[in-house]
């Protein structure tokens, strides 16, 4: 979050919620044309989530690795900020003959973020930290590895927080006048202490109170490498190996760590890949009838 975005909240709220087509569009692609293996529902945009349901008997490969399924035959696929090119998926019959199909991804552009008044220590950490800095990048490493076969993303997502929407996905971000890593979350800005709602079902995989960067930190397993990360936390209401419903108050808001207010920084992982939480709620809407 930012001092720049602090003047236009409303304005960046009301281009993300009212005016999401100019920039979020799905299905509008040329190339999202179903094939006899597989039938998509999502964005080929980078950063988006893609949700496939295979035609019985056929298996599907990316990047080498079976995808996981659904019993009913359901697959996710997420595209990174920087996917590029043709996406390869290869097809496997029951007969074992292989067929590969390619989906084009969409470029997007991503803005320039400039945010001042963050502690310079948050922006060049001291020697002292880096081994803290390495140990905890690595138990989020390890929480987002975890392959569970849960099926929980399919209840689908909703909003974890109603807030002005301060900071989007992708955007470079140049803290202080220093060029740091891209913002891979949607922040909202919210009163400290505001509830925040799991935006999916899903089992708790990660507590910590205060990492060096993103403060008091929670990651949620959705499912078949699907996960969500809340950062800046003041407290944390779950712990590990909790099942969490959409909708349950699982945190409270906070400016920890890299924070220059109090603000809820959402990310979403699909494996390795950073995706955008706001193509996952356009692929991925939460149902409201018949929840299991
Ligand atoms: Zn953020």
């Amino acid at each position: 979050m930012g001092i720049n975005s602090l003047f236009f909240p409303i304005k960046r709220f009301i281009c993300v919620y009212f005016l999401c087509n100019s920039f979020v569009s799905i299905g509008s692609s040329p190339n999202d044309g179903d094939s006899s293996e597989v039938t998509w529902t999502g964005s080929w945009q980078q950063g988006g989530l893609l949700l496939g349901q295979l035609d019985r008997g056929y298996r599907a490969f990316y990047k080498g690795f079976p995808l996981q399924e659904t019993k009913t035959g359901q697959i996710l696929l997420g595209l990174g900020r920087d996917a590029d090119g043709m996406v390869n998926v290869d097809f496997l019959d029951s007969s074992g003959k292989k067929t590969t199909r390619s989906w084009e991804v969409e470029k997007r552009e991503y803005k320039v973020q400039y945010i001042e008044g963050v502690r310079q220590d948050r922006v060049i950490p001291p020697e002292s930290v880096s081994s803290r800095i390495g140990e905890e990048a690595q138990q989020v490493r390890n929480a987002r590895a975890l392959r569970s076969s849960s099926e929980a993303f399919l209840r689908g997502f909703d909003l974890p927080l109603v807030g002005p929407i301060t900071g989007v996905y992708g955007s470079s971000r140049i803290y202080n006048g220093l060029p740091r890593s891209p913002h891979y979350g949607i922040d909202y800005a919210a009163p400290l202490g505001s509830d925040v709602k799991a935006p999916g079902s899903g089992v708790v995989t990660l507590v910590h109170d205060d990492m060096y960067f993103s403060g008091g930190t929670l990651i949620i397993d959705h499912g078949m490498g699907l996960s969500s990360t809340f950062l800046h936390l003041s407290s944390i209401l779950v712990h590990v190996g909790d099942s969490v419903k959409l909708g349950q108050v699982i945190a409270a808001v906070g400016a920890t760590g890299r924070a220059t207010g109090p603000h809820l920084d959402w990310r979403m992982n699909w494996r390795d890949e950073r995706i955008d939480p706001q193509l996952v709620l356009l692929a991925l809407p939460a149902k409201k009838i018949g929840l299991p």
